[in-house]
């Protein structure tokens, strides 16, 4: 059944907001709120394969980074609001066109109705859950996807302090972010793929390079090389963009330079980090950013 917290502590930020009466920091309120549900092909390509990931996006986030691609649902909170039968309903007609997983994108703030939803999708759904994160969550969140999730897409964004407290108003969350991507290895153990090369269950560890940032990026990569060799995928990308705050923001007003995303992938092939995913920095481009017109909902 379905506990909708009083005093909400689902992401570390603990707002303490009372669900049912008001919304939190992230956004969340009483009911899940979706963006659009619909096939993406702009994951990385063992999870989007030929046919496309199934995305739900939720609305709402409990990081609000200032330069973030899709700060319309993420900050502006634009979507609908929708039942957990709904969403349960959402999961299978993605499954029924033919997606290779369901990719649920920054869904922590709604983890209650989530997992309420995939209760009741259970023996229908067959193909992969995704859990799509900036990384910033809690022990216990992660705790209770045991069972529910299959793949995890984390982020580790910095290593500085006072990077992560500017940017995304987190001043702990290397020490987070770290801790939750070790807790996931631990639970999904290496990456496994099907014989078309579509991913299973596992870890894929993402790293978004920044503009004048490359110090820092070395830095969170010197921590990633640190966990077990080959028990997840790395993926470091080029796309950022400076949109919402950023764009008149200093130094975030910029894309990355050629000397700075190649710097960062020469470092990380140093450090032996060579298992996963980087791309040509020709290949940044705003198409990463869907329409977000509540398809699917
Ligand atoms: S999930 Fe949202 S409401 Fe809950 S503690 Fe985090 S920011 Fe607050």
């Amino acid at each position: 059944m379905l506990n909708i917290p009083k005093k909400c502590t689902l992401c570390p930020r603990k707002c303490g907001a009372d669900r049912n009466k008001e919304k939190g920091f992230c956004g969340g309120g009483q009911s899940v709120r979706l963006a659009r549900a619909a096939l993406h092909m702009w994951e990385e390509p063992c999870i989007s394969g030929t046919k496309g990931s199934g995305t739900v996006f939720f609305s709402g986030c409990s990081l609000q980074c200032c330069y973030c691609q899709n700060y319309k649902i993420s900050a502006e909170n634009f979507g609908k609001d929708v039942s957990q039968e709904r969403l349960a309903e959402i999961f299978l007609q993605l499954q029924t066109d033919g997606a290779h997983n369901i990719n649920l994108v920054s869904a922590s703030h709604y983890l209650p109705w989530v997992i309420d939803a995939l209760d009741a999708v259970r023996g229908k759904l067959t193909i992969p859950v995704v859990y799509n994160t900036g990384g910033y969550e809690t022990k216990e969140a992660i705790d209770a996807l045991r069972g529910y999730v299959n793949i995890f897409l984390t982020d580790i964004k910095y290593f500085s302090p006072e990077f992560s407290k500017r940017y995304s108003n987190a001043e702990d969350y290397f020490t987070v972010a770290y801790a939750t991507a070790k807790q996931m290895i631990e639970m999904t153990g290496a990456p496994k793929f099907d014989a078309d090369g579509i991913m299973q269950s596992g870890v894929i560890i993402r790293h978004l390079a920044l503009p004048a940032a490359l110090n820092d990026t070395k830095a969170v990569l010197n921590a990633i090389a640190k966990l077990p060799k080959d028990s997840f995928l790395i993926s470091i990308m080029s796309q950022y963009t400076p949109f919402y705050k950023a764009k008149n923001t200093k130094p975030l007003n910029r894309r990355i330079s050629t000397y700075e995303y190649k710097n960062a992938i020469n470092y990380a092939a140093d450090l032996n980090l060579t298992t996963g995913f980087m791309q040509q920095k020709s290949s940044a481009k705003e198409e990463y950013t869907p329409e977000f017109d509540l398809e699917g909902l």
